[in-house]
């Protein structure tokens, strides 16, 4: 079992209830939708994945990763197997393109031989080869979300955690990057993805887990996005 949560709450300083009482088992190589209100517990959810934030009571283990005993030396080891992709790209805006990929080999302390040829593979993959020397501000926001996906499997996680990765793109622009997570998955990748777009929920049918007042509401197999936008 790649990621598996037993009774899982998480509780903000505030006092907060982001979470209670959650418990659900994903496996390698599968695609999960994660649907549900805005204030629901879904950021929440994948925060605690890649242990941005640890749980308050309960058992959630990521790749044989106890994380809520998680030593912090032990963080990275967690975290270079997981990819992160926001809704709003978040790249390094004086950096190019190779570099803002390349980055996340350097901070592993990856091979430098092996950061050039894996840089421009991944960069390749995501169809932004020719824009290596672009910087940031110069791609469109569609662009810019794929080279947040380069950067995010650069390492070859087995994880990708994706917050609402279409939110800011339009239509178009978001089939191509669902086009994109797709392939990434059928290379081997465990996608798990938050997101309000119910027409993708509803045509590229996977998994669907609905999180309601920090409970899970449904989680069906070949679900539907099951709520008015
Ligand atoms: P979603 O991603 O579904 O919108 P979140 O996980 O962001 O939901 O939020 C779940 C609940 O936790 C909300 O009530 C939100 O306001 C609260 N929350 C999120 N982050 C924090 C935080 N750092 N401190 C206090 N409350 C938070
Ligand atoms: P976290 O604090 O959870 O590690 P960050 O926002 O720092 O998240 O990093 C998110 C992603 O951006 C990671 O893949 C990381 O390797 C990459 N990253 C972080 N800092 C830089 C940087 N200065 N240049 C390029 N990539 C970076």
């Amino acid at each position: 079992m790649l990621i598996e949560m037993q009774d899982i709450w998480k509780t903000y300083t505030d006092g907060t209830h982001a979470l209670r009482g959650v418990s659900v088992r994903i496996d390698r190589n599968e695609f999960v939708y994660l649907v549900g209100p805005s204030g629901a517990g879904k950021s929440t959810f994948m925060k605690l994945i890649y242990r941005e934030e640890v749980p308050t009571k309960g058992q959630l283990s990521v790749n044989g990763f106890n994380i809520g005993k998680l030593k912090p030396r032990k963080i990275p080891y967690v975290r270079r197997n997981i990819g992160v992709i926001f809704q709003d790209f978040r790249l390094l805006p004086k950096l190019t393109v190779y570099e803002n990929v390349a980055f996340a080999m350097e901070v592993i302390e990856a091979p430098r031989r092996l950061i050039k040829k894996r840089t421009m593979e991944v960069l390749d993959l995501v169809g932004l080869k020719h824009k290596h020397a672009s910087l940031p501000a110069q791609l469109s926001g569609g662009e810019q979300q794929r080279v947040a996906i380069a950067r995010a499997i650069v390492n070859n996680p087995t994880v990708i955690v994706a917050d609402e990765p279409t939110g800011n793109l339009d239509p178009e622009t978001s089939w191509g990057i669902m086009n994109l997570l797709e392939e990434i998955n059928f290379r081997g990748a465990t996608i798990v993805m938050a997101t309000h777009n119910k027409e993708i929920v509803n045509t590229m049918r996977k998994r669907v887990i609905a999180i309601e007042n920090g409970n899970i509401a449904r989680d069906e197999a070949r679900g539907e996005y099951g709520y008015e936008t």
